[in-house]
């Protein structure tokens, strides 16, 4: 891609400059179209984590924003580095793109988000969003076409109501989990979801991040936390693997009341 002198490219592929002005965008991926970005007042700040990389780009966002997530970044890291253990060598990106677009929706592609531009007074939902994202730094290993991509999603927005917490407090964080356990029974079981269901991405991850709220209940929080730390160390995949977990932290009793919670709720639409 050709570019006036001085204008800046980034996109949901490897981007390099090949000479001045020529941009080089490749993606070796299978995907559907190449999101780009060319503006004089792009900015890239990267953020590494052993040998994961965020990718932090913003065009005219207000620094104060800039700053505050830069902050924030950080200290989810090592939340979740605390709770979680170390990320492991496997090598994951993700890339945030700030936009200077007032509507729209944010979306993404694969690791590559595109966010709508946001004021200090929506700070956080991108602070969620962000939260989230990390969380797939460790949790990212099931197959996403299945159901049990709530090992991937379920465990990254718990992951996100423990950076909420740390944020802004246990009364805030306390008012979310209120409204997972409203709808926890009136949604299709998390065992077995299609993927393709109209419900679910709700069951797949606020109602899979509120079952695990609820494992955590039921020990105290060491405990829990040595399973979470064993489910990433073991590289677990499925949910059967994680409900071996389980049984290595918890009771018997505990383990049956996870299979049937598991597949618990409505399956009438
Ligand atoms: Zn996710």
């Amino acid at each position: 891609m050709k570019v006036p002198s001085g204008v800046r490219v980034a996109g949901n592929a490897d981007v390099s400059l090949k000479a001045p002005n020529l941009w080089y965008l490749e993606n070796e991926g299978e995907v559907f179209d190449i999101v780009f970005f060319a503006s004089l007042n792009l900015e890239t700040r990267s953020y590494k984590f052993g040998s994961s990389e965020l990718l932090l780009s913003h065009m005219g966002t207000s620094p104060e924003i800039v700053r505050h997530l830069s902050d924030d970044i950080g200290a989810i890291h090592l939340l979740y580095s605390k709770n979680f253990g170390p990320l492991s060598s496997q090598k994951s990106n993700y890339h945030f793109i700030m936009t200077t677009r007032k509507n729209g929706p944010s979306y993404s592609r694969g690791n590559f988000a595109v966010m709508t531009k946001m004021d200090m007074s929506e700070y956080r939902s991108l602070f969620k969003v962000t939260a989230h994202e990390i969380g797939h730094f460790w949790w990212n290993k099931a197959d996403i076409n299945s159901w049990q991509d709530w090992l991937n999603e379920a465990f990254s927005d718990y992951s996100s109501f423990m950076a909420l917490r740390a944020k802004y407090g246990e009364k805030y964080v306390t008012a979310l989990w209120q409204k997972a356990q409203e709808s926890f029974y009136t949604l299709p079981p998390i065992m077995g979801i299609s993927r393709t269901h109209k419900k679910a991405q709700e069951v797949l991850y606020q109602k899979g991040a509120y079952l695990l709220h609820q494992l955590r209940q039921k020990t105290p929080d060491k405990q829990f936390f040595d399973l979470i730390k064993s489910t990433y160390r073991s590289k677990v995949v499925t949910t059967d693997q994680f409900i071996g977990q389980i049984a290595l932290f918890y009771s018997e009793e505990d383990v049956a009341w996870f299979r049937n919670t598991l597949a618990a709720g409505k399956n009438s639409e």
